[in-house]
């Protein structure tokens, strides 16, 4: 794992060497080291993959999709579902035809599917049954090709079959791609304003990957057995975070190709169901939102199932209390804790525990992992603080985003010479150890999923007696932050949150709607530059608790 300096736009960085330059090199990778042995790869529902049939079905749809569907190299093809075998097969198909992979939110209405495929001109959709149905009446008016993966039941749509059943090979197609091509686009709310699509390269997602290989996060590399050998005990994760998310991607569906984990997959988070899955297939690795660890703990104390299969805990995406981190240790005495930080924009790598890091600083993040990244802790002006005050997370690297897809304003603010402004504000210990403490932008983070507060201001003011709208956190011990709002109504009208809800409903997804709702006739507090103030509005509102 030797490290070079590359130049990448213009900025000079260090990268690995000697890794595959692309995501399809990581599936290359991992059949040539487990491809003919008989490891399983993806578990699913009774479903059952090897390395085998998963990359003949993945070159299967690269050929369809370049020779049924006519598409190619900077394509951009857009994935709408939930968690399914086909969603990864489809990801490295795309991406094995030098396409670029759109992730869309398998939550959104079809109002938020609608900007996201106008933003990044996707053209072919693939879709479970409940997506499907939402983007029927996109169909037309944004000339899509919709493409049925599952049906509503979860049965193999005909479209999928059909297409796969007329490939020409299931050997990989002959494209060349660079490492620094487009990977995927991935929605995210990013430091400012509503929802971005995040460009990620090869070369970021590629990088990232071998960060935690090197230090045996997550999955550390296993050695293929021999033809007449058992199967070895050997990593194996739960995915129970949604695939469009850069935290199941990248750590879990990524890492486990070179690394030959098996995973095993869950259609959507269900805390007794992951107890089973754990226990009766000797899961190793769970990695989730906090919340998610919080409740998969109580579940299994509940069931009276010790886990003890677990090796490692992990969770990103949300700050994991200090005391869950002891509750955890206590009850799951096997396992490794680990809290790590990480963006859509960097590929999910950036800071997080390894081996005891939980037990010397429970409350952090962890240490920026290395070798490729930097770290600096800068205040408002762009000045590096001191060890020990707080400051922006800033971080540089192969794994940064290209840009913000047709957000070029967006880009300059948030990288800047090759710097990442995350927006993150925290505390660099002398030791190393992160700590995040606020954060500058403005965004809920429920139960992991980022929310902007201008995304469901914008959806708020639509609503006619709307004159001012204020969106901002609301802390809650299940999902640590759900969202809260303010509004200032014309004069004569009254509304209620339940009104509000409704109203909302088919312009926003359910998790964007607030469930507190503060309603008043006079004028929402304004900071000096005469924008709102949610900060002083949402410390007004929760000193008086009275929402409706
Ligand atoms: P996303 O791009 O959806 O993965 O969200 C990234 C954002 O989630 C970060 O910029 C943080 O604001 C937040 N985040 C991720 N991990 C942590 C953590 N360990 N502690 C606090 N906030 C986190």
């Amino acid at each position: 794992f030797a490290i070079d300096n590359v130049d990448i736009r213009g900025v000079t960085v260090k990268a690995f060497r000697n890794i595959p330059p692309t995501v399809p090199g990581l599936m290359a990778a991992g059949w040539a080291r487990h491809g003919d042995g008989k490891l399983e790869y993806i578990a699913y529902e009774g479903e059952s993959y090897s390395y085998a049939d998963y990359t003949r079905s993945v070159n299967r749809m690269a050929h369809a999709m370049r020779d049924t569907l006519g598409l190619g190299q900077g394509d951009r093809i857009a994935i709408a579902m939930r968690n399914y075998p086909e969603l990864l097969k489809l990801v490295l198909a795309v991406s094995s035809i030098g396409g670029v992979v759109v992730f869309v939110n398998a939550w959104w209405t079809t109002e938020e599917l609608e900007y996201a495929l106008r933003d990044s001109a996707a053209k072919v959709v693939f879709a479970d049954g409940p997506r499907m149905d939402r983007l029927k009446p996109l169909e037309q008016p944004l000339d899509l090709t919709l493409i049925g993966v599952r049906d509503g039941e979860g049965q193999t749509a005909h479209d999928y079959a059909t297409l796969l059943e007329g490939a020409a090979s299931d050997q990989a197609p002959d494209v060349s791609i660079n490492t620094d091509d487009d990977f995927a686009v991935m929605y995210s709310s990013g430091t400012t304003g509503h929802p971005k699509g995040v460009v990620q390269t090869h070369r970021g997602a590629v990088n990232a990957v071998f960060s935690w290989l090197m230090q045996s996060v997550i999955a550390p590399l296993i050695d293929p057995p021999a033809a007449d050998a058992p199967e070895p005990p050997r990593p194996s994760a739960l995915v129970v975070t949604p695939l469009f998310h850069v935290t199941a991607t990248h750590p879990l569906f990524l890492l486990s190709l070179p690394a030959g984990a098996k995973i095993t997959l869950m259609h959507k988070w269900d805390a007794e169901e992951a107890v089973r899955l754990i226990r009766d297939n000797k899961i190793t690795r769970f990695l989730g939102v906090p919340t998610q660890s919080a409740e998969l703990m109580e579940a299994a104390k509940q069931m009276g199932e010790p886990l003890s299969s677990m090796d490692y805990l992990g969770a990103g995406g949300a700050k994991r209390p200090a005391a869950q981190v002891a509750q955890l240790a206590e009850a799951f005495p096997n396992a490794g804790i680990a809290t790590g930080w990480g963006m859509t924009e960097t590929n999910a790598l950036g800071i997080g525990m390894i081996g005891d890091d939980y037990k010397a600083r429970p409350e952090s993040a962890g240490k920026l992992h290395p070798p490729v990244q930097e770290l600096r802790m800068l205040d408002d002006h762009g000045n590096d603080v001191p060890n020990g005050t707080i400051g922006e997370i800033t971080v540089k690297g192969p794994h940064i985003m290209r840009c913000y897809l047709n957000k070029p304003e967006a880009t300059a603010e948030t990288v800047v010479d090759g710097w990442l402004r995350t927006g993150d504000l925290g505390v660099l210990d002398d030791e190393g150890y992160v700590t995040i403490l606020d954060r500058k932008k403005n965004i809920i983070i429920r139960g992991g999923e980022n929310i902007a507060c201008l995304d469901v201001e914008g959806a708020l003011h639509r609503h006619p007696d709307v004159l001012e709208a204020a969106a901002f956190s609301v802390p809650d011990e299940r999902l640590g932050e759900i969202v809260g709002a303010a509004v200032q109504l014309r004069d004569g009208t009254s509304l209620t949150q339940q009104d509000m809800a409704a109203f909302l409903d088919g312009h926003l997804a359910k998790f964007k709607i607030p469930v507190h709702l503060w309603v008043q006739h006079d004028v929402l507090t304004r900071g000096t530059t005469d924008k709102i103030d949610r900060r002083a509005i949402r410390t007004a509102c929760l000193d008086n608790q009275e929402a409706q």
